[in-house]
């Protein structure tokens, strides 16, 4: 009888584990069910009644009528209502990786045979010619303290090397870069300055260029594209208003369609309304992108009296376009302010793709989104993330507190190596991300992922950062790399889908219904006004669901008892258990998102809590993977394995903790409590990383290196004056041959020389003879280094006041 129930178990825990078909458990339970009967253990009646079972069940007819019409009538009770803007934002872009790890049994060679982004000979040459030449104009104290621009001399070069035509076609005079090649010149820009990195970013991202390459009408590309790609046009997309920020759907801007005068001409047009604020590039901008609701009173256009929204461009020397003031972003100026206007009439023509897309703006924007939310906050965070790595480790090396470097010290490892294996995970999340991009995708829920996920350790880095580097972060000034970074991160945190609203409505929200195999199927059927259509579309959708959380269940419960020891992996090293880690994760989030799906239906939206802690198991178990896919793509170089395991090992941590978190605040707490003990019956058993690991993470950062250099790689290190970070990276490279020399010096004068005052000493050396010329000079070099690592900049009162500073 044990052996029975022993095959009975792991017989149908296999089927479902490996997720069989109906008709395959069928016949393997009617198999078991004769085997039964010979033994005289199951009657001949039962075996009857089995048949008629599986006979009724497996066909379609009765099925539909018998079981899947019930579901249906229940499942209509329980839908979550949804918006005509929810709808749209759920059916925008695509879904990739991000679906299969949400699935429960993601296959790791399909991930590692996506190709690593590389980039064309012309995007190379740009990275080395045109960014590096940016990067050397700008001076970013000048910038945020002085100026609160650009320079005008450095708008001019952006504007004639194409910076702001990245994603213009050539065809129309662009660049037509690709998503990865954006966001490296992205990361050398944000290394150096916030304000040339956004100012750039934006006209590549979400706004006019991008919005009429897709549906912009021939004549209004042939107008507009050369002229931007050219810098003649300036755009910017003005989408939130005093009253709508976050619930952008909810604008209270306003157009009419109605008759008026247009170049002496009577024609058919709207009269648009808008009150707009924080608009970046408004103040400069010559061309107005505007997200307003449409409306056709009179019914001059068609039946529809409300079209929804519309996106049109709008020349701003038009009377009545009131742009020029500006907002002051957290100290980081780039150009941003208000537009408004009161019943300004214009063409439909205006209209992005003509007057056939209004109504269709809302449909455009999350399209578009998609796209440009996953390239240019994570990139400039990512840029940022590289450059702070490199600079506070060089600085923990060359700062010395009680006769020691701070980052020898083991407080300081702690932050330090958060940053270093920060650094290598977003690192390689924008690479795989912007892969995908160019693949063709337009990974909605990974873009939000990206979004939310980059910015946010991007922000906790910086102030890792600044705690390091203590008071030399703190007084801004030319000599200060880090204080506008920590200054201008909440910035980040905030547009293009503020981060809480991120992690609490859209990742899950999204992610559950698209990357889900038949919620998504389910949903539609349901809508259907066809019954019989929908009967069928239902059965289907519903039947496979069921087979899915089973097989969901066992694959949970199977890897729980095993802690996932025999689950697959695409390599056996030291990689191995992180791979069956993600296996076992991957297989709890989708049945629980079944579990919670089934026991809060539509009430899960509301429970922002449970939603928000789901979508962490999706995106650390996306980072995870971009991360040991980076390892892999580089050539599982050796060196690099401290990051890479601090990277993995945390973020798996964070993924166990959001799990532990969710079933300990499950809405049922009856419910939570046995699935704690299906999922983890050996309890919660992962670690996060540990002092060795942190310590080999910090001392990386410290000590040049290939794998220190990988780190940085493609960021802005000349030794120039506008650039300390570069200076710094010298400086490193100065003391640490200094302390060779220092060495050198100690044995003759018999006690251990500190490294300060490096001049005085190099000149006492030379006088014992004990070092050459060149060794004394290399002394003197490295003082004035060291000096301007650990130095801050001060001011007269005067140049204190806004504007006069130099
Ligand atoms: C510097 C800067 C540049 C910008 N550039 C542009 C631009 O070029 N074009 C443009 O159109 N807009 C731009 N924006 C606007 C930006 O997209 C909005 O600021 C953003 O959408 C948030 O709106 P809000 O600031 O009004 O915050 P609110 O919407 O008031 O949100 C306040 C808080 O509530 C949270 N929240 C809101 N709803 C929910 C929810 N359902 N669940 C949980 N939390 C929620 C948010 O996460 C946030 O933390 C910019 C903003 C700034 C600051």
């Amino acid at each position: 009888m044990l052996l029975l129930l022993f095959v009975f178990i792991f017989g149908f825990g296999f089927l479902a584990y490996k997720r069989a078909s109906l008709i395959s458990f069928t016949l393997a339970i009617g198999i078991y069910l004769i085997l039964l009967s010979t033994m005289d253990i199951a009657s001949n009646l039962t075996l009857v009644i089995y048949i008629a079972l599986a006979v009724a069940i497996n066909t379609k007819t009765f099925r539909q009528q018998y079981v899947s019409r019930h579901f249906l009538k229940l499942y209509r009770r329980i839908m979550p209502e949804m918006s005509q803007t929810e709808k749209e934002a759920i059916d925008a872009g695509t879904t990739w990786w991000e679906a299969d790890l949400f699935r429960g049994a993601p296959d790791w060679q399909k991930m590692h045979n996506y190709p690593a982004p590389r980039l064309t000979p012309e995007e190379k040459a740009f990275l080395e010619g045109p960014v590096e030449v940016a990067c050397s104009m700008v001076n970013d104290h000048q910038v945020c303290h002085q100026d609160a621009d650009l320079s005008p001399q450095l708008w001019q070069y952006l504007k004639d090397n194409g910076f702001f035509a990245m994603i213009i076609k050539q065809q129309y005079g662009g660049l037509e870069f690709s998503a990865y090649a954006q966001s490296r010149v992205l990361q050398k820009l944000s290394g150096i300055s916030t304000v040339l990195a956004s100012t750039v970013g934006v006209p590549n991202s979400l706004g006019p260029g991008e919005l009429l390459q897709h549906y912009g009408t021939q004549a209004q590309k042939d107008h507009y594209l050369p002229r931007l790609a050219s810098g003649k046009e300036i755009p910017c997309f003005a989408l939130t208003s005093p009253e709508a920020g976050s619930d952008a759907g909810a604008i209270p801007d306003f157009g009419i369609i109605c008759k008026g005068q247009w170049q002496g001409k009577e024609i058919l047009g709207m009269k648009i309304t808008w009150n707009k604020r924080y608009i970046t590039l408004a103040p400069v901008a010559t061309v107005l992108g505007l997200a307003f609701k449409l409306r056709d009173p009179d019914g001059l256009l068609g039946d529809k009296p409300d079209l929804g929204i519309t996106c049109a461009l709008i020349p701003t020397d038009i009377a009545g376009v009131n742009i020029g003031r500006r907002h002051l972003p957290l100290n980081i100026p780039f150009q941003n302010g208000p537009t408004s206007g009161d019943e300004v009439f214009f063409p439909l023509d205006f209209i992005i793709g003509g007057p056939e897309m209004a109504g269709r703006g809302w449909q455009m924007l999350v399209e578009c989104l998609s796209v440009g939310r996953g390239i240019t906050l994570p990139s400039n965070s990512t840029g940022a993330i590289k450059m702070l790595a490199l600079a506070t480790g060089a600085y923990s090396r060359i700062r010395r507190q009680f006769k020691v470097p701070i980052g020898h010290m083991e407080g300081i490892e702690e932050p330090l190596a958060r940053i270093g294996g920060n650094a290598y995970l977003m690192d390689a999340v924008t690479t795989m991300t912007t892969g995908a991009i160019d693949l063709g995708e337009k990974p909605s829920v990974v873009s939000a992922i990206v979004k939310y996920h980059l910015t946010d350790r991007m922000q906790g880095c910086v102030i890792d950062a600044m705690d390091i580097h203590g008071g030399k972060g703190i007084c801004l000034g030319p000599n200060n790399y880090l204080g506008r970074g920590y200054q201008g991160a909440p910035i980040a945190i905030t547009v293009e889908g503020a981060n809480i609203l991120t992690r609490s409505l859209i990742i899950y929200g999204q992610g559950a219904i698209r990357c889900h195999p038949y919620v998504l199927a389910e949903l539609d059927a349901a809508q259907l006004t066809d019954e019989r259509e929908a009967l069928e579309q239902f059965d289907h959708a519903v039947f496979g669901h069921i087979g899915f959380a089973v097989s969901n269940f066992c694959r949970s419960f199977w890897l729980g008892i095993t802690n996932s020891r025999f689950s697959n992996s695409p390599f056996d090293d030291e990689t191995k258990r992180y791979y069956q880690h993600m296996n076992r994760f991957s297989a709890n989030l989708a049945f629980l998102s079944d579990i919670a799906m089934a026991v809060l239906g539509g009430e899960l939206k509301r429970k922002e809590r449970i939603s928000a802690r789901l979508g962490d198991i999706l995106s650390q178990l996306y980072l995870c993977s971009a991360t040991l896919k980076r390892f892999n793509d580089d050539g599982r170089q050796q060196q690099d394995l401290p990051l890479m395991h601090w990277a993995v090992r945390d973020s798996l941590f964070k993924a166990q903790t959001a799990l532990d978190e969710l079933l300990r605040n499950f809405p049922l707490p009856l419910v939570g409590k046995i699935l704690r003990w299906v999922l983890y019956p050996t309890g919660i058993t992962l670690v996060t990383t540990y002092d060795a690991l942190d310590q080999e993470v910090a001392q990386l950062l410290q000590q040049p290196s290939i794998s220190r250099d990988r780190l940085g790689y493609g960021q802005y290190w000349a030794v120039a004056s506008n650039n300390p970070v570069g200076i710094q990276e010298q400086t490193l490279r100065d003391v640490l041959a200094a302390e060779k020399i220092l060495k050198k010096i100690s044995l003759t004068t018999g006690k251990k020389e500190p490294l300060i005052f490096l001049d005085k000493l190099a000149d006492e050396a030379l006088e014992l003879g004990c070092i050459t010329e060149e060794e004394a000079q290399h002394l003197r070099d490295t003082e004035v280094g060291r000096l301007a690592s650990i130095n801050v900049d001060d001011f007269s009162p005067e140049q204190l006041r806004m504007g006069t500073s130099k």
